[in-house]
């Protein structure tokens, strides 16, 4: 079948693809998770204090990051809701969030009563430091850096934009386990970081989450943040001015699952081989799609290692006589490519009403603190052309990863019978 003469699915052709659907699911369950989760259901299913699995896994976490601490948590949202109570972030506080990316990266920093500042993309989807230092004011008192379907953003430019402007550098890296940036692993590259272990996520505990730091006084915070009693009593030295609130803690109980965290700490000797096949796969999609009409993959820095959690392409209507996204994507999908997507929740997070009025939900916010849609034209751009594709990482995935390639390459070639 050449794709250039064969009549598209959508009106009426043979499709590409023909197994049925899920034709993408993880994480991979193998016997070892299994054994892994029965074994913790004989052992414990509740651990209040740092033993365990729970310690098995974060001390496995922090040596495979090369950081000093790393507390567990029940969702990468708390973990970020964590990280920045520990980092101090508090009432009127700003944070630096790019305005393309998850919600969760900045919704938590309404429940400390702090501000996001939401600052455009560039052309790539990227942190845009120029237009984050017009953002700047005296109550800016950290930057989160976003590495994007585990696109892992520029350290070095980021390190000194932090130290420019005396903020502190975080990282939200639920995209990007194993990636890095000119040797530096995501994870690694401030004051502190926060991972997301959900379902989908390239290192899965289902449910799950986790903050990285090598500063032992935010860890003491982040222990107060999300765990009490045990933990905190057990944790925080005697003498330590925290020590007296340890029962308590701030009162959150925010704690990761002991079958999720057997479930991760399984997954976690197999991270590296899923890193290095999602490369092998990734690489071959970037090399097959490159001249595709339409289809523009994403252009690599040589420094950076991605951990690929998707392959993010653009898609260029003015290449395709303006075919409209939706109806590309529409007959990729008549062709099978079902997995095919376009990003629903990753967007411009100012297309979301609790950004443009959070005080509607939330007490302690004006009008004044709600944003408008427009105001991030770059974020709704890149959104707004972003197809992702997944990326397997199974040498035995290649005639899959093929196929889909097969299939953008059909309805470019002949999307003027959709027009
Ligand atoms: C998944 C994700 C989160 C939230 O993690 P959960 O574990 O789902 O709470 C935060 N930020 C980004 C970029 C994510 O992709």
């Amino acid at each position: 079948m050449s794709p250039a003469t064969s009549p598209l699915a959508a009106l009426g052709g043979d499709p590409v693809i023909t197994e049925p659907h899920g034709h993408f699911s993880w994480p991979p369950i193998e016997a070892a998770d299994r054994a892994a989760v029965d074994l913790q259901l004989a052992t414990a299913v509740s651990i209040p204090d740092r033993s365990g699995i729970v310690a098995e896994l974060e001390d496995n976490l922090a040596a495979w990051l090369g950081v000093r601490h790393v507390l567990t948590a029940c969702t990468g949202t708390a973990a970020l809701h964590s990280m920045y109570a520990a980092a101090g972030i508090g009432p009127g506080d700003e944070v630096l969030v790019p305005a393309y990316t998850f919600h969760a990266t900045a919704t938590p920093l309404f429940h400390l009563g702090a501000r996001p500042r939401l600052v455009d993309v560039d052309a790539e989807g990227r942190l845009d430091l120029a237009a984050a230092a017009d953002r700047v004011t005296s109550r800016t008192r950290a930057v989160v850096a976003v590495h994007l379907w585990g696109i892992p953003e520029d350290h070095h430019a980021l390190a000194s934009f932090a130290h420019r402007h005396d903020l502190l550098l975080l990282e939200d890296g639920a995209h990007a386990h194993g990636a890095s940036w000119a040797g530096r692993l995501v994870g690694t590259y401030g004051a502190a970081a926060a991972f997301s272990l959900n379902g989908p996520k390239t290192l899965s505990a289902g449910e799950g989450g986790f903050v990285a730091t090598d500063d032992t006084e935010l860890y003491y915070r982040l222990l107060m943040h999300s765990q009490y009693n045990k933990r905190c009593r057990s944790e925080i030295p005697a003498h330590h001015p925290l020590a007296p609130y340890a029962v308590t803690g701030t009162g959150l109980k925010l704690r990761i699952h002991p079958l999720a965290a057997a479930l991760a700490n399984a997954q976690l000797p197999r991270l590296d081989s899923y890193l290095t096949g999602r490369a092998e796969i990734a690489a071959h999609l970037r090399g097959a799609l490159s001249h595709v009409p339409g289809i523009h993959v994403p252009t690599l820095d040589d420094r950076a290692r991605p951990s690929w959690y998707a392959l993010p392409l653009r898609y260029v209507a003015e290449a395709l006589n303006g075919l409209p996204l939706h109806r590309f994507l529409a007959a990729v999908h008549a062709e099978g490519a079902c997995e095919v997507d376009v990003p629903g929740s990753t967007r411009s997070m100012a297309d979301h009403p609790l950004f443009q009025r959070p005080g509607d939900l939330l007490p302690g916010y004006a009008e004044s603190d709600g944003v408008a849609a427009e105001d991030y034209p770059a974020a709704r751009l890149v959104h707004g052309t972003t197809l992702k594709l997944p990326v397997w990482h199974r040498e035995q995935d290649l005639p899959l990863a093929n196929a889909y390639t097969a299939a953008l390459t059909k309805v470019a070639l002949n999307h003027k019978d959709l027009l």
